[in-house]
């Protein structure tokens, strides 16, 4: 379906073939809760607390704190094999494929892939005075000094409920050009990102889901279901076979 070793050109630009969106499924394997795990940490703090714009004006330090423990617990965690399969195939592909995650860990970059993060990184800090993006890797507090404007007015990099997520063009642009479309670990209820499925299907690539079980959304054409470890390496080994003949 997807095969050669240079894909297609538009006015001199790679066209995308693959998207594929991932969410917190995927690291689950490696030891990060997902949303809605019983038991993990989303279910043991409320949304409204942690992840909106009103929350951090409400109570900062609440909110850093959250943060800083989900940093230092994805720093602590390892890429798994699902993370190293993708990451074998934009490889194979290049620019031909693009990995999108909502995810805010590292370790689609860990395993050697370039993700392009929706919902932003924990590993990046904002600067609510300037504006500016820097690389962030302990704590941040309220007492942290932007390193361009000298501020203390920093946050977690991330995109909360109520806020705009990252990169919609570009993602809008592939997912049109677009001839597979999975998304994996991902409960699809989260929009955009639960619409990328129609817009890709409305393109005409071929949707399929990848997750622990079937999650019934009707729009996907193909569905695997069972833990990411598993299903992910074997789905990649298919497709770079595909692309060897
Ligand atoms: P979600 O928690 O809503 O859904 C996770 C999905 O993964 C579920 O459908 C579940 O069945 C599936 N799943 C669980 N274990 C799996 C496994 N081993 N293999 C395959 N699938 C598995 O997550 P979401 O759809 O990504 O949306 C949640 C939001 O929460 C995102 O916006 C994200 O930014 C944020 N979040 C991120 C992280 C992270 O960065 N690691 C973790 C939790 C939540
Ligand atoms: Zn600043």
């Amino acid at each position: 379906m997807i095969r050669g070793s240079t894909g297609p050109h538009d006015r001199g630009r790679v066209v995308t073939e693959i998207v594929i969106l991932t969410g917190a499924g995927i690291s689950a394997e490696s030891g990060l809760g997902t949303f809605r795990d019983l038991g993990g940490v989303w279910t043991q703090v409320r949304l409204e607390e942690v992840a909106t714009p009103e929350a951090f004006a409400a109570n900062p330090a609440r909110v850093q704190d959250f943060y800083n423990a989900r940093r230092a617990q994805a720093a602590s965690a390892s890429p798994n094999p699902a993370h190293e399969a993708l990451a074998r195939l934009q490889k194979a592909f290049g620019d031909r494929m693009m990995l999108v995650t909502q995810n805010v860990d590292d370790l689609h970059e860990r395993a050697g892939a370039r993700a392009v993060h929706m919902h932003g990184s924990l590993f990046s800090a904002l600067c609510n005075a300037c504006g500016a993006r820097d690389t962030w890797t302990c704590d941040i507090t309220n007492e942290s000094s932007c390193r361009n404007c000298g501020r203390k007015a920093l946050r977690p990099d991330v995109v909360w409920f109520g806020e705009m997520p990252y990169h919609m063009d570009q993602i809008g642009e592939a997912l049109q050009s677009a001839r597979l479309f999975a998304a994996i670990g991902t409960s699809g209820v989260v929009y955009p990102a639960a619409g990328f499925v129609a817009e890709a299907e409305a393109a005409g690539a071929h949707t399929i889901e990848i997750n622990l079980e079937d999650t019934g959304h009707p729009a996907f054409r193909e569905c695997l279901t069972g833990p990411a470890t598993e299903t992910v390496p074997k789905w990649v080994d298919g497709l770079l076979a595909e692309g060897a003949r």
